[in-house]
């Protein structure tokens, strides 16, 4: 006997937060570029160049920058309200559904969250030195030169001057490729389909 259910509300359903990037094309030279090879950025003559912009911070990155306030502002020497030049943007391209871009520092060119006065991020540097999470560093931080858009996950070209990935090598040498080095970021940022993923590991 068919048991009577009672009519469901017609309630609108809830929208996931996005937790990945969701990606549909990706431009297969990832796979054949020169990647960040040896030290990356670190063991590069790169003065930090591609920080000269700024960048977007996804949501998720925010409220942990939020929470842990009182260790990143010593090391910008600003109040995190100071270091933003747009307000929150809802957008689903952007892990936690929304995102704000950081302000350039009159001082040094360089994107708010840069540490005062010294090579590197505050972000990368405190998710090493204290542990915090790794989604306490911007989506784009962490593949970048590779990046997003609507769905196509490309090379952020022309690449900056110095930049490690457009270091010139002696002939002959092999040096890993960007997906090579950047593989453990774009794996853990982005949901990529296993027909376009075959385009970067070849298989
Ligand atoms: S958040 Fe850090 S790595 Fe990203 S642009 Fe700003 S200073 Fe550079
Ligand atoms: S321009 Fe290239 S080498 Fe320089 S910080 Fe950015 S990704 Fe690293």
């Amino acid at each position: 006997m068919k048991t009577c259910s009672k009519p469901k509300k017609n309630t609108p359903k809830k929208k996931k937060t996005p937790t990945k990037i969701t990606i549909t094309r990706v431009d297969a030279d990832i796979a054949t570029h020169n990647g960040l090879f040896d030290e990356g950025c670190y063991g590069s003559s790169c003065k930090d160049e591609c920080c000269g912009w700024g960048c977007d911070m996804d949501l998720t990155t925010l409220k942990l920058v939020q929470k842990h306030r009182k260790l990143v502002e010593p090391l910008i020497g600003a109040k995190i309200e100071e270091c933003f030049s747009t307000p929150l943007k809802i957008d689903d391209d952007y892990i936690g559904g929304a995102y704000r871009e950081t302000a350039v520092r009159k001082k040094d060119g360089l994107c708010a969250f840069h540490l005062k006065g010294q090579k590197g991020c505050s972000l990368f540097y405190l998710w090493i030195t204290e542990k915090l999470p790794k989604k306490i560093v911007p989506t784009i931080c962490r593949t970048y030169p590779i990046t997003w858009h609507r769905g196509r996950l490309f090379i952020d070209k022309p690449l900056k001057k110095n930049c490690k990935a457009k270091e010139k090598t002696p002939k002959g040498t092999k040096v890993p490729s960007l997906f090579e080095t950047q593989k453990k970021e774009v794996r853990a940022l982005f949901d990529i389909p296993a027909k376009e993923l075959k385009k970067l590991i070849g298989k």
